[in-house]
């Protein structure tokens, strides 16, 4: 296995990685605004990436908003934001040399098929571990997709055993992936590259050597320090940000229109008091209405809550 290479001679480079399928909400707000102050403060570089691979949900439309309503947040950026779509070719190349190197095979199970092998039926969102059912089954593309009469994705050899990292907000973590998760997907039947592998070969192509983003990901990490071992690439640091839950605890979706920050602003709110209540919910103490740019400086990661925030009705 490739040695892990360190990060620490690196720039600081961060990045705002938003998903162009919906208008940005509060929740993304504060991710957003957390992840501008760490970098900021340490005079670390930021950059913008759309990740746009999610071909049936993701509308350029949406990229101009989600840049509109980070700039009304007071949030920049250096240098022009990169559309994950326009880089395949990269994405492409890799895929290629894992499945060369014995690391990814083709895979033809159907969803239904993959449903019926799982024992427990209510398994609801979480995922589905798969059981290895097409490795070593086929050799080559062609013969997978002829014999099976589908088309076929390209899932990545999971080895056994724990893999562990120190998250710099949610502290230590393990994960054993091949047990709970099993070879995923890093290409789809469709071809597109997986969010897994585009997100580590995008952070590697623009130096990214610190990840924020919202703890949905936190088991997402483990995959990714897998393909960047099997990749030869570095390990950026990660930062997991507890997320916004509403009052019945649920995560605000990008469907809560009411509370989208294009919605706060058409009904008057200045982007001083979303803010603000950021601000509030990382622990700081702010007047009612705050810049972004004020608060630089009086951030710190460590006041950040590891439990996720309440959304109560009022940025107050
Ligand atoms: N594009 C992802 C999202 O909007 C974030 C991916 C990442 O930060 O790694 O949820």
């Amino acid at each position: 296995m490739t040695p892990l290479r360190l990060h620490s001679t690196r720039p600081l480079t961060g990045r705002l990685a938003p998903s162009p399928t919906g208008a940005l909400h509060l929740g993304h707000a504060r991710t957003f605004l957390l992840t501008w102050w760490h970098l900021r403060q340490r005079g670390a570089s930021v950059h913008l990436r759309h990740e746009d691979l999610d071909a049936g949900r993701a509308r350029p439309e949406h990229q101009q908003a989600i840049e509109d309503d980070l700039r009304w947040l007071g949030v920049d950026w250096d240098g022009p934001p990169v559309v994950q779509s326009r880089g395949l070719d990269r994405l492409q190349a890799a895929l290629a040399a894992l499945h060369a190197r014995g690391l990814a095979y083709w895979c033809t199970c159907s969803r239904a098929e993959l449903r019926q092998l799982q024992s427990a039926p209510q398994l609801g969102e979480l995922e589905l571990r798969y059981p290895g059912t097409c490795r070593g089954r086929w050799s080559t593309l062609e013969e997978a997709e002829r014999e099976a009469g589908r088309e076929a994705g390209l899932r990545f050899r999971v080895p056994s055993g724990e893999i562990r990292f120190v998250d710099q907000v949610l502290g230590p973590q393990r994960f054993d992936v091949q047990a709970t998760v099993g070879d995923f997907l890093i290409s789809r039947r469709d071809k597109t590259p997986a969010y897994q592998l585009a997100v580590v070969l995008d952070d590697a192509d623009a130096g990214i050597t610190e990840v924020h983003r919202g703890a949905d990901l936190l088991a997402s990490t483990a995959r990714q320090l897998l393909l960047q071992r099997a990749l030869g690439l570095p390990t950026p640091r990660y930062h997991h940000f507890p997320l916004v839950l509403d009052a019945e605890g649920r995560r605000l979706a990008k469907r809560v229109d009411s509370l989208s920050l294009a919605t706060l602003r058409a009904g008057g709110v200045p982007a001083e008091r979303v803010v603000a209540w950021v601000a509030r919910s990382a622990g700081l103490s702010v007047p009612r209405a705050v810049s972004a740019r004020e608060l630089i400086h009086e951030f710190t990661l460590e006041r950040v809550p590891t439990q996720p925030v309440r959304w109560l009705g009022t940025l107050d």
